[in-house]
């Protein structure tokens, strides 16, 4: 795949170091002693503060996070099942603190792209440079009744609703799970099919008698290169689990405890694990981030600076780039971003050299002792005229042993990067 981008060329070859944004810095360069402001602090937020802080030692670089810890996601499918502990899926965020990151825990509601300002729940925080960094936001909204009863859910997409999954999988004796994934754009596609085959899993070692519908708004499992192993892995737990494709929830009815289509069909449970449809942040849209129709911040895939506004850059799942949503993409994609902030305020920033290239691997579970893998080689090139970039797939649907084993060597190498352990 290639992706050739013609507005590239003013946003990156035409661009100075100076930034022309219509704010208070309005045609000067940004001092390297600038107020570098990053909008949550999950994969892609840390990893980016720790690069800025490393980059520039003079700059005060600022975190807004809603969360009182850090989750990690990828593990979220062993939590919910009482395979491991909440202490060892989250971590504190002292140890950004303690490497010189300012931490301020408020919810940010609005951007102000003309005053270089973020309003929070704490008070409004000033900047010279904005990293969006806020993730997917779960559109409750899209499915009628859910934002009125959001109990009635546990979705494992949604850290804050993980313990409630926890709770509900444990005391589950039986009957209909419920589960519902939507249309791409998805964090982590292969996450949800992963989440079933543990859970059926779960239920036969277990010896429980019930049964999990999966109602799928894609035509077959994702990503397309893991459609057929995830098929066959589907096929091999039918005694458990129904799939069925090309099904949009379109309501949920609490009291009479089903979910209804968008075509009207109805499907009842007695667990509901809904997975809502991925948008970015309500102040996303507001501040006109996103091109019309889109919810994501639509950022030129090189420098992560956004094509609207030269002084608000955004990586992770919350931009839209040709990077996939993952965890591993969104680290890559920390470092670069925080080298293009770090050049845009700091004459002695470096620039990014092209060609770079970055991994996106991925080990998704078929069962607790065996993986698939997904890797997606990512190349910046610079071509005859502007920057592009290539992606190459590689996929092994063998199950394998071994996935497991790379799949936490993975996870213990990326969050020590992050967090030291
Ligand atoms: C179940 C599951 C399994 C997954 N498995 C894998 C895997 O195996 N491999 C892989 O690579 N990826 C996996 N992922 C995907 C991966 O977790 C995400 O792609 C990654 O976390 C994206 O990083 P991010 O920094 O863009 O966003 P996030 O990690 O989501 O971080 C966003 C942060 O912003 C904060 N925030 C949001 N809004 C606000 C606001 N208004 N104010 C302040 N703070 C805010 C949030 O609290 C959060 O801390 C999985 C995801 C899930 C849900």
């Amino acid at each position: 795949m290639v992706i050739n981008r013609r507005r590239f060329l003013a946003g990156l070859l035409g661009a100075s170091a100076a930034l022309l944004g219509a704010g208070r810095h309005a045609g000067a360069a940004v001092s390297n002693k600038a107020r570098i402001v990053v909008v949550g602090a999950g994969v892609g937020g840390s990893r980016a503060a720790l690069a800025l802080r490393r980059l520039l030692p003079k700059a005060e670089i600022v975190v807004i996070e809603k969360e009182p810890k850090f989750v990690w996601r990828p593990a979220a499918f062993e939590y919910a099942l009482g395979l491991r502990s909440w202490d060892k899926i989250t971590r504190s965020y002292d140890a950004l603190a303690a490497r010189g990151v300012k931490l301020i825990r408020a919810t940010v509601q609005g951007i102000d792209p003309g005053r270089q300002r973020v309003t929070t729940t704490t008070g409004p925080q000033d900047y010279d440079l904005l990293l969006l960094a806020s993730g997917i936001r779960l559109a409750t909204e899209t499915i009628k009744g859910l934002d009125l009863n959001p109990e009635v859910n546990a979705c494992v997409y949604d850290p804050l609703q993980l313990p409630t999954l926890h709770k509900r999988i444990a005391a589950y004796q039986g009957g209909t799970i419920l589960l519902s994934i939507p249309q791409q754009p998805l964090q982590c596609p292969p996450a949800p099919y992963e989440f079933v085959l543990l859970l059926s899993e779960h239920m036969r070692r277990q010896k429980i008698k019930g049964r999990i519908v999966v109602l799928d708004a894609n035509t077959s499992p994702q990503p397309a290169p893991l459609a057929s192993a995830f098929d066959a892995a589907l096929q091999s737990h039918r005694d458990v689990i129904e799939y069925i494709p090309w099904i949009q929830v379109g309501a949920v009815e609490p009291g009479a405890k089903r979910v209804v289509s968008a075509d009207g069909e109805a499907f009842s449970y007695d667990l509901l694990s809904l997975i809502p449809p991925h948008r970015a942040a309500h102040f996303i849209r507001e501040a006109e981030l996103a091109q019309a129709g889109d919810a994501f911040v639509e950022v030129d895939p090189v420098r992560f600076r956004s094509t609207r506004f030269q002084t608000i850059y955004a990586l992770g799942d919350a931009a839209r780039t040709p990077y996939a949503r993952t965890a591993s993409a969104a680290s890559a994609c920390a470092e670069l971003c925080a080298h293009a902030m770090a050049k845009a305020v700091s004459a002695t920033g470096r620039e990014i050299e092209l060609p770079a290239t970055f991994d996106s691997p991925c080990y998704p579970y078929v069962n607790r002792e065996q993986a698939l893998l997904l890797r997606i080689a990512y190349a910046l090139k610079r071509g005859n005229e502007e920057p592009r970039v290539e992606s190459r797939v590689q996929t092994d649907t063998e199950p394998r042993a071994r996935y497991v084993a790379q799949r936490a060597a993975w996870e213990q190498d990326l969050l020590q990067q992050i967090f030291g352990a």
